[in-house]
């Protein structure tokens, strides 16, 4: 595998710093299917991270680990530098791994948001009541407070004149602002989207990636799997390349110009 020395594990490493996100070893398995074969990752803290690869390479399956939708079958996650979902223990003079109780594992995912590739949105609700659903019965905030704050983070969206819509009176790229909207609302420190422009018509998928480059501009951590090259070149500091339930490549944007492994030089021949 080619890593670069401009990657994020040598940067955490240089400057002390710890990473948002840091994947060591990471491995998953469904059953008797193996996802995840040893997936090492470091973001570092305002950084965008683009994951590439073709389908069934795990990707999704990797964000979910990260915010705990899926539990690991092997290695460790750490997220700003805590390890997610277990901590150590000193029992009958051993150390071993303990499980986090559940207000501990929602503690850990209150620090991540999350972008799906269908919007999710409440349908019974408006665009101002879907964002204000979590902070109000989520972070117990007051409703004038919620509301306030929801309406910032909807106009910040360029939803700001929609708010008494609701999801089906919306195109599909305005519901996946709202989404975004939403997620930022419980005010995250990393963003995780997964590929958030797949089920859109391809002339709403630019508003979205524009939201989703003015937050990278903003200095949001993010890790993005996408298949928007275009947007990879562009706005990642790191990009990763998986196939098979492995990095195979990983480095900064200019990799997307100048891959080195056979795989990823065929993936961007099928996507450009
Ligand atoms: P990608 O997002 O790169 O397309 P996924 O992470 O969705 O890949 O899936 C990787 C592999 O894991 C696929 O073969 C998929 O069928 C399988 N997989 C994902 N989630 C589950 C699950 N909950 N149970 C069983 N297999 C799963
Ligand atoms: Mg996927």
């Amino acid at each position: 595998m080619k890593n670069t020395a401009n990657s994020n594990d040598y940067v955490a490493a240089q400057t002390g710093v710890t990473p948002a996100v840091q994947a060591k070893g990471v491995h998953k398995a469904f059953g008797s299917l193996h996802v995840l074969k040893g997936i090492d990752l470091t973001v570092m803290p305002g950084t965008v991270t683009v994951i590439l690869g073709p389908s069934g390479s795990g990707k999704s399956t990797f964000l979910r680990l990260i915010n705990q939708l899926e539990t690991l079958t092997g290695g460790e996650i750490d997220v700003d530098g805590e390890m997610i979902g277990y901590k150590w223990v000193d029992k009958d003079g051993q150390r071993v791994l303990q499980t986090l109780d559940d207000k501990q594992i929602a503690a850990q995912r209150a620090k991540l948001g999350m972008v799906f590739q269908r919007f999710n949105l409440f349908p019974h609700m408006t665009t101002l009541e879907n964002v204000m659903e979590a902070p109000v019965h989520v972070a117990h905030k007051s409703k004038s407070e919620a509301r306030e704050e929801a309406i910032k983070e909807l106009q910040r969206v360029g939803m700001g004149d929609r708010l008494d819509y609701y999801p089906m009176q919306l195109s599909g790229g305005q519901q996946q602002r709202v989404a975004i909207a939403r997620a930022l609302a419980m005010h995250p420190d990393i963003m995780l989207f997964d590929e958030p422009t797949s089920a859109l018509d391809p002339e709403l998928v630019g508003e979205v990636l524009n939201v989703m480059r003015s937050l990278a501009q903003g200095g949001m951590t993010m890790i993005c799997v996408t298949h928007e090259i275009g947007f990879a070149r562009e706005v990642a500091d790191q990009i990763v390349f998986m196939d098979g339930g492995v990095v195979v490549e990983k480095g900064g944007p200019e990799i997307i110009d100048n891959p080195t492994e056979p795989r990823f030089k065929d993936f961007l021949n099928h996507v450009l």
